[in-house]
């Protein structure tokens, strides 16, 4: 897209695809990844990123989301089971001055609970054996959605 600053596949999420750094890793199928957060703004929070590289929605083919949604749409239903939240928040962030830190463009999934604050966007790092369970929560609950 004319104007659009381009793709940088040397961004941590291309590295997560490539298998340069390591995830905790929830789901994976032909077109989308998804995984933990490693700063989660609550427990279970993940994220869910197209295999197919696009800096965010704004550059993305729109062929991208035909994949994308119903991936997200199957993690927010197990995390909403596995953490027995009340909703899910579903959250995307489009360049820096909208809040985009990875740009690569991946798609929020936070469960809520009522009364339950989420924490900033990017602030504390989780420890690492938390996010494998989480992970592993959000795995057992994927056998019971659909
Ligand atoms: P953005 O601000 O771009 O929407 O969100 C990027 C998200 O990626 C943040 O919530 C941040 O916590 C998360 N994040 C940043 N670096 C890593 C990483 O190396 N691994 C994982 N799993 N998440 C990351």
């Amino acid at each position: 897209m004319p104007g659009t600053i381009p793709y940088d596949p040397e961004n941590i999420f291309s590295k997560i695809l490539k298998g340069q750094i390591p995830c905790h890793a929830i789901y994976e199928d032909e077109h989308t990844l998804a995984f933990m957060d490693i700063m989660p703004q609550a427990e279970g929070h993940a994220l869910v990123i197209p295999k197919t590289p696009s800096r965010n929605l704004l550059d993305a083919d729109p062929t991208t989301f035909m994949w994308l949604m119903p991936t997200v749409q199957k993690i927010a239903r197990a995390a909403k089971k596995a953490f027995h939240a009340d909703g899910v928040k579903i959250v995307q962030y489009n360049e820096t001055a909208a809040g985009q830190t990875v740009f690569h463009l991946h798609v929020h999934v936070i469960p809520i609970k009522d009364g339950v604050p989420l924490k900033p966007h990017g602030g504390k790092m989780e420890d690492g054996g938390k996010l494998a369970h989480n992970a592993e929560m959000i795995r057992e609950a994927l056998k019971f959605v659909s």
